[in-house]
């Protein structure tokens, strides 16, 4: 039986290039986004021109009630095998003492209790084993300091989660892996105020670029796939050596 996952955030950026990477490899998908209706039905019908089902739900990773949702959308597209915990945001970058209470609840809110979230009822509905990526950052392990500390923190929960729901959940047969990228090129940068950072940022990167989204999709694919069936509770770094 074809594999069934639901990615969140499968709209844009690494998402979307995950959703289709994931379906030229046979999957069936179930998306979520929050806004950009528009972007996620491109994602689906690309999906479906590869011939595989696919979906996308309006969303909010944080609400309990719109996360089951999206998850029953998935289970009409069969028995679910994966899950990938991508959808993620950061606030206007700038120093600690600067950090408004909103922001940081809304980047706690998201990157870690919707991670929370998915993963309970993907952990739930997987009767069959599985497997769940995690999408953390290399801010997890570098801080963020002077730009999104809080952020860094969030994500920094994010490897914790994966080690722990690793182990609690081997022994039904869910491996639950992490990828932490550095800087992506992506729209990300936009909301956080500074939309030419992937090039900024360049000289400071030891492979001398900014990270595309499809490089970070196939470490995504891989950590899902059966070319990855005794590694789990890993954080995988593809961040161009940061
Ligand atoms: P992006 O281009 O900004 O896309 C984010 C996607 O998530 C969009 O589809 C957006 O929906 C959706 N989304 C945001 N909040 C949501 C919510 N609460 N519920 C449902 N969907 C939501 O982001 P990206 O750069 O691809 O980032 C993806 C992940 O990688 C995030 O976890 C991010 O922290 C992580 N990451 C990114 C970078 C980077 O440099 N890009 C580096 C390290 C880690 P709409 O389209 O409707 O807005």
């Amino acid at each position: 039986m074809a594999p069934v996952t639901v990615i969140t955030g499968g709209g844009r950026g690494i998402g979307a290039a995950t959703a289709r990477r994931l379906a030229a490899a046979g999957h069936h998908v179930a998306l979520c986004y929050l806004r950009d209706h528009a972007a996620a039905e491109t994602v689906v019908a690309d999906l479906r021109a590869t011939g595989v089902s696919a979906v996308a739900v309006c969303a909010d990773t944080t609400d309990p009630d719109q996360v089951d949702e999206l998850f029953t959308a998935a289970a009409r597209l069969g028995p679910l095998t994966g899950l990938v915990n991508n959808a993620g945001v950061t606030s206007p970058i700038g120093p600690f003492t600067e950090l408004r209470v909103e922001d940081l609840r809304r980047v706690v809110d998201v990157n870690l209790i919707g991670y929370v979230l998915c993963a309970q009822q993907a952990a739930r509905r997987m009767t069959d084993g599985g497997a769940i990526v995690n999408v953390s950052s290399a801010a997890a392990t570098l801080g963020g300091p002077g730009e999104y500390v809080h952020y860094a923190a969030a994500k920094g929960a994010t490897d914790t989660l994966t080690v722990g729901l690793a182990k609690e959940l081997a022994p039904r047969g869910i491996r639950v892996n992490a990828v932490a990228p550095g800087i992506v090129r992506t729209d990300i940068h936009a909301v956080s105020g500074v939309p030419d950072r992937p090039d900024r940022a360049a000289g400071r990167i030891p492979l001398g670029r900014a990270g595309e989204p499809d490089e970070v999709a196939a470490a995504i694919a891989w950590l899902l796939g059966p070319d990855a069936s005794y590694t789990t509770g890993t954080v995988l770094r593809v961040a161009g050596g940061l």
